[in-house]
Parts: C-alpha cells; sequence; structure tokens
C-alpha cells in the first residue's frame, strides 16, 4: 500500500522516526547544548501503549519503516516491550544508537528480525571519543560493535565530520570497509538550537570523496536506493560501502519520505521544521490522530523547512536541539 500521507509536492512519505526518550548517556557536543538541555516533564513524554496507538495510525496511513531513536533510545524503560510490540504492526524496525547498551538487546534483535543497526561513532582514537561524547565508554562501545558484527548484524556507523576534531580519520573509517562488510556514513555537520554550528567547521561531500580517492584510488559509484539520505560509494576492492548525508552541501530534499515524532509527541514534518503538531494530547483525547497527521504534511516545505539557499540562525536556533528531536 503507498502512503496516504502525501505533501503538496506529491512526496508520499512512508518512513517515521520516533524518539523514545530525551534523554542521553553521552553528551556529545555537535548534538546536545553545552548548557544541557531542559527536559522534558515525564508526564509530557508518551507512554509505551501512547507510542504504539500513535504508530498505529501512522501505520494506517501507509507508514511501513519505524526507526527509533532519541536521545538514546536503548535506555528508555521497558524499551524489550515496545519493540515487540511495533513489530507485531509489521513495519520494517530500524534502530540508531550510541551503542553502549547494545549487547543487552543483540538476542531481542535477532528473534524480532532487526538486522541492520545504525551506530553512532565518531572517532577510532579513545581519548578523542572522550573528548566529543564527554563520558568514557568507548571501549564498551567497541566491543559491542565487534559482538554485533561476529552475529552478523549489518552494521552501519554514523560518523559527523566536523574540522579540527576527526576529519583526519576519514580514511581510517574506510579502512574498516576493507575486510568488513560494514558501511560507513559520514555526515555533514548540521545546526540546530544551542550547537554553536559554523560551518566553516563542516566538511563537504566533495572534500570527504576527494580525500577518499586521494588515498585508495579508484572510488566507485553505488545505486542510491529510493528515497536514500545518502549518495553511496564503494573502494574498489572493499567488502564495504560508504555514504554521505550531505544536507548542507546538496541536500536531498525532492524525494524526502521522512516524518518524525518527537518524546513528547509532536510531529515533526522535517527535521528543521520549527512548527509542530501536538498529536499526543489529542491521542490523550481520546481523538483519531490520522486528520492531523495529513494536515501536517500540508504545510510541509520543500526543502529544509524554507532554508532552501542557506542554513539561518532565526530558523534553525527557534528549532530544538538534535537530542530532543530524535536524530
Ligand atoms: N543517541 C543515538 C545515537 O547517537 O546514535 C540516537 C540519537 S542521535 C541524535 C542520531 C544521530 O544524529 C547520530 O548519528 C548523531 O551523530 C546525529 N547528529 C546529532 N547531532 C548532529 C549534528 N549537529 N549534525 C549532524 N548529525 C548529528
Ligand atoms: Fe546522545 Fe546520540 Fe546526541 Fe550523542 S548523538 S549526545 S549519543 S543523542
Amino acid at each position: 500500500m503507498s502512503s496516504q500521507i502525501v505533501d503538496r509536492f506529491g512526496r508520499p512519505h512512508s518512513y517515521l522516526r520516533i524518539s523514545l526518550t530525551d534523554r542521553c548517556n553521552l553528551r556529545c557536543f555537535y548534538c546536545m547544548p553545552e548548557d544541557g538541555i531542559e527536559l522534558m516533564e515525564k508526564p509530557s513524554i508518551m507512554t509505551l501503549e501512547e507510542i504504539i496507538g500513535i504508530a498505529k495510525s501512522f501505520n494506517d496511513l501507509g507508514v511501513d519503516t519505524i526507526r527509533l531513536t532519541g536521545g538514546e533510545p536503548l535506555i528508555r524503560k521497558n524499551f524489550e516491550y515496545l519493540i515487540q510490540e511495533l513489530a507485531n504492526l509489521g513495519v520494517t524496525l530500524k534502530l540508531t544508537t550510541n551503542g553502549i547498551l547494545l549487547d543487552r538487546f543483540l538476542d531481542l534483535f535477532d528473534s524480532i528480525g532487526l538486522r541492520k543497526i545504525n551506530i553512532s561513532l565518531d572517532t577510532l582514537d579513545k581519548a578523542k571519543s572522550v573528548f566529543i561524547t564527554k563520558r568514557d565508554y568507548y571501549d564498551r562501545i567497541m566491543n559491542n560493535i565487534q559482538s554485533a558484527s561476529d552475529r552478523n548484524f549489518h552494521i552501519k556507523l554514523n560518523v559527523v565530520l566536523i574540522k579540527g576534531v576527526n576529519e583526519a580519520e576519514i580514511n581510517d573509517f574506510i579502512a574498516l570497509t576493507k575486510d568488513q562488510n560494514i558501511d560507513i556514513k559520514f555526515i555533514e555537520f548540521m545546526p540546530f538550537k544551542g550547537n554553536k554550528w559554523d560551518w566553516s567547521k563542516g566538511v563537504s561531500q566533495e572534500e570527504i570523496r576527494s580525500t577518499v580517492g586521494q588515498k585508495f584510488g579508484e572510488v566507485l559509484p553505488l545505486d542510491n536506493p529510493k528515497h536514500s539520505t545518502s549518495v553511496n560509494f564503494k573502494v574498489a576492492g572493499h567488502q564495504g560501502t560508504f555514504g554521505i548525508v550531505s544536507t548542507i552541501t546538496n541536500p536531498f530534499c525532492s524525494d524526502c519520505n521522512r516524518i518524525r515524532l518527537t518524546a513528547d509527541g509532536k510531529m515533526k514534518n522535517c527535521l528543521f521544521a520549527n512548527s509542530e503538531t501536538d498529536l499526543l494530547t489529542s491521542f490523550r483525547a481520546g481523538n483519531d490522530i490520522r486528520d492531523l497527521i495529513l494536515n501536517s504534511i500540508q504545510s510541509k516545505k520543500y526543502s529544509r523547512d524554507g532554508m532552501e539557499l542557506k542554513m539561518d540562525s532565526d530558523h534553525y536556533e527557534n528549532n530544538r536541539s538534535m537530542t530532543s528531536i530524535g536524530g
């Protein structure tokens, strides 16, 4: 069934990213503002039953893929129950995690058929990891990545590149793809409330490609799956691949099929959307929320919530921080 959630530009939306919590066990500086965030009050956060009910309304309208994210999704209490119930909806489930608690859930993921996991890992250097995340979990994360890989989970590593921090590691990440079927997703640094974004610190799609080409020679472009947010490549002879999410230098909005739901039950029709639709209040009042969803998608702008030509601080400083949107 194709999705009924179609915007003014004819784009059907079939992919929902649900933030399970705004809490996190890391403090990545590009995501979490230095002074922390004002955490959501517990009663304003969707209960597990509410998440399942709201997800069902999206599914009724044709959403067939749900990614669980956060904050850190694996710290959500009774995560096991939630993911099993979501699996029962028959949707394709995906997960983005920082990997700290991954070992506790691998059996469960096996049993529900969740085989692809995105793990955020910005550096292969322990000291740098402590600098970026403000916490010391590097060894645990690396062990968990190894365990998941040994059990043949398909791992994608999300790497946000920032000049002066980790841009010199681009080719170290690519080296991991030589003998392992692992995918690297380089992400251009994006602006959100309080993250002191400045594009002079960003590393562009072009720079990444040429850095890899200079070291490894032939870089083969791959077919990009429909709705892909990354342009994908492979170094000739390598088992794994790499992709680049070029939200800043080459946005992929024309084919966007994504919707976001924050942990407090607000629908965002774009990652950069400042306006939100409160689904939770209506759901709690016992209403059918499907019209709210359909109406919200009608106000979706073509690209980056109207920041088509450049990122505008008056705009993104009025958005949430990434940790409370759900990346
Ligand atoms: N805690 C989980 C994790 O880190 O994977 C899930 C939530 S996190 C917000 C989701 C993704 O957003 C991560 O891969 C993270 O690197 C990315 N992200 C956060 N802030 C970003 C920024 N300013 N620019 C680009 N990507 C960002
Ligand atoms: Fe937490 Fe993920 Fe944000 Fe890092 S990127 S602070 S792990 S939510």
